[in-house]
Parts: C-alpha cells; sequence; structure tokens
C-alpha cells in the first residue's frame, strides 16, 4: 500500500488536505493529495519510500479536525463488472494481509448512497472467499480491512488498525434524534460526547450530580441533553426556551449575554452553540477555563470563511497557549462533527 485514505464531509476536501499539510509538516514523509471537490475523501499518495503503515503511525485520527477516518490503502483498482470480486481478492492475498472484519464503504454523496445495494450483494460472497484464502480469520490483531467504493467499478483495498481509526461505519455516528428534544441541532451535542468521551468515561464526566450552563441555549436541543444527563442547568439566551423543557425543573432561564454572563460558583459544564466569530467565542471559553468557572467545555466554531482550516488552527493555537501560559494541564480535541455543517465542536477538559 502507498497511501492513507481519508474521509470527510463532502465539499470539506481542500480543509482536510490543508491541515494535512501542517499535520505532516514535520514528517520524512513526501507525498501529494489527490482530492476532488465534494467527493467526501482524500488521498495522500505517498512519493518516497517510506512505508504507508508507517507514516499512518505518525498521526492520531483523533488529533485531526476534519477527517472521519483514516486508513492506510492501495491505490484505486478500477473492476469488471462481470467479476468484481477476483481483483479484490487478488489485492488482499498478494498482500499477505489477514483481518477479523470486512467493511465496505462508500463516499458521504447521493452517489456514494446510491452504492448500498452493490456493497451488500457482495458481503457474503466476499467474506466467503476472504474466509477461504485466510485473509479473513477470527484473530488478526483487531485489524479491518475496508472496500472503500467511489464508484459502482471502482474500490480502494483499504486497513485500520484498533485505537487510531473510527469504529463507525463511513467514519459516521449515526443517532437517532430524540422525539422530545426541542430542536435537531441537540444531536450535534449528542455525537460531540460520543466522539470525545471514550465510553467507560461517561460516568465519571456525565453525571446527574454536575452542574451546567449553556451559553446560546434557545430553544434548548443542547439544554436538552445536559438535562437528559440529570444536570443543573443554567440556560443562557434571550430567546425563549422550549416550555415542556422548562417543566423538568432542571434549568434557570437567564436572559443575559453569554459573551459577559459568569456562573455565580464555579460548575461543571459549559456548553455554547452561539453564532459569532470563532476567535471571540474562544476568548470566552478561555475566560471560563482560566478562572476555573467549569471543567469541560463544549463549543462549536462557526466557519462561514473560505480558509476554514486556517480559522480552527489560529483558534486553537490560541486556546493551547493561553491554557499553557496559565499552566493548566488540559487535554483538547476537536472535530467536524457528521451533524456540523460551516462549523466544528471542540472539547476542553481540565485534567486537574
Ligand atoms: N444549541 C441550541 C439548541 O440546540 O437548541 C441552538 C442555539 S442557536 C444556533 C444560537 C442561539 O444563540 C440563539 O438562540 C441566539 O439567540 C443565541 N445567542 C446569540 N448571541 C448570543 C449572546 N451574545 N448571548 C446569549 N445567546 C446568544
Amino acid at each position: 500500500p502507498s497511501e492513507l485514505l481519508f474521509y470527510c464531509r463532502p465539499g470539506f476536501e481542500t480543509d482536510l488536505v490543508n491541515e494535512l499539510v501542517d499535520k505532516f509538516e514535520h514528517s520524512e514523509c513526501a507525498w501529494h493529495p489527490v482530492a476532488t471537490p465534494q467527493s467526501g475523501y482524500v488521498r495522500m499518495v505517498i512519493d518516497n519510500d517510506l512505508v504507508a503503515n508507517d507514516v499512518h503511525k505518525e498521526v492520531q485520527l483523533s488529533s485531526l479536525v476534519f477527517a472521519r477516518q483514516m486508513l492506510v490503502a492501495f491505490e484505486p483498482i478500477v473492476l469488471d463488472r462481470n467479476d468484481r470480486i477476483t481483483a479484490i481478492i487478488d489485492q488482499i492475498v498478494a498482500a499477505g494481509w489477514s483481518f477479523e472484519e470486512l467493511w465496505q464503504e462508500s463516499p458521504d454523496t447521493n452517489d456514494g448512497k446510491g452504492l448500498a445495494g452493490l456493497k451488500k450483494s457482495l458481503q457474503r460472497p466476499l467474506e466467503s472467499t476472504l474466509k477461504k484464502r485466510q485473509a479473513l480469520r477470527r484473530k488478526a490483531g483487531k485489524r479491518r480491512l475496508h472496500l472503500f467504493w467511489s464508484s459502482g467499478d471502482t474500490v480502494q483495498v483499504a486497513m485500520s488498525f484498533p485505537q487510531n481509526r473510527s469504529e463507525w461505519p463511513n467514519g459516521i455516528k449515526h443517532l437517532r434524534s430524540p422525539s422530545r428534544a426541542p430542536s435537531r441541532s441537540t444531536l450535534k451535542l449528542e455525537e460531540a460526547w460520543h466522539t470525545f468521551i471514550p465510553s467507560d468515561k461517561w460516568e465519571r464526566r456525565l453525571n446527574a450530580g454536575m452542574q451546567g450552563a449553556d451559553l446560546g441555549a434557545a430553544p434548548g436541543g443542547w439544554t436538552y441533553q445536559l438535562v437528559q444527563q440529570g444536570m443543573y442547568v443554567y440556560a443562557i439566551d434571550n430567546g425563549p426556551m422550549s416550555e415542556e423543557l422548562m417543566r423538568t425543573g432542571q434549568i434557570e432561564h437567564l436572559r443575559e449575554d453569554g459573551f459577559t454572563w459568569s456562573p455565580p460558583y464555579p460548575l461543571d459544564w459549559l456548553v455554547c452553540d452561539i453564532v459569532d466569530r470563532p476567535i471571540r467565542v474562544s476568548e470566552m471559553v478561555e475566560r471560563w477555563l482560566v478562572n476555573r468557572w467549569c471543567r469541560h467545555a463544549i463549543f462549536n466554531l462557526k466557519l462561514p470563511m473560505k480558509k476554514r482550516w486556517q480559522e480552527v488552527k489560529r483558534c486553537l493555537e490560541y486556546l493551547e497557549q493561553r491554557l499553557s501560559d496559565e499552566n493548566i494541564e488540559h487535554e483538547c480535541l476537536a472535530r467536524h462533527l457528521y451533524h456540523d455543517r460551516e462549523e466544528i465542536t471542540v472539547y476542553i477538559r481540565l485534567k486537574e
């Protein structure tokens, strides 16, 4: 394999490429991107003799913002429509690879969704042939085989490794919209938790003894999520909150400015979905963290501008700098979530 393959939201290929350029700035890897606008994926083709598996280890998927998945891949093969299987199997067997699972995936585009039937029809024949050829086994270091279909006759054979991949098909966490939530953006906060908080840490980081603030809370989609976790919530917004949600009795609604309001005592959580300049939001969150008004923060940075990666980088570097100036040990993760459109979501956790 001679490349890495990344999935992203269609329309964000350039942002991902720009991010990769920065991420691999100090790498010995010489590479060039292959990225078609609106395609939903980026190929990072290695030009020198570095091994793709080693390059893959240089970066953690969780450190990338615009990538939903990161794989080691062969270059695409164009298949004979009468026999798609043989060429795929031959490539896998020739590589001497073995796996525990086979996932077939496609870009998050209409064309990509149209390939569901094809993938389904190939799953069993592929699996049984791979088993016969010993490329699919019960124990194979948790490696997963990915077949990435960019069209009905073009596929990339790729693989992923445990601890450095998305565990969701296509890198997408599908969530059902809770029928009682006041807005669909409720899913952004839920997806953020699934993305940033390991499942064995949920109990510690999200629980009924906690209190939070939701800045720009109306009509209450994010507040709903905090309330679901049993928290008490200060909901800050000039706009109206859902009455049904207010009846839970777990919310104090204050018609104040989220950028100047400060909590009456330190809280556990800060969440913010206000539409404003990313740097302004970052400065506000920084103030919360430096004053230790919260220990966890999740906030969106809206990105209506062209140079989205540059803006994200500027904000993340600013926060990183300010928190390290104050000797505040922390974890900072950021991701362009499936439910995010022209925005990304950031999670910061204080470690003390
Ligand atoms: N997260 C909410 C939900 O799930 O229902 C939706 C939030 S909506 C995208 C942004 C909200 O921010 C609006 O209700 C708006 O009134 C509020 N807002 C804008 N500027 C604000 C400010 N300076 N202080 C507080 N709220 C503000």
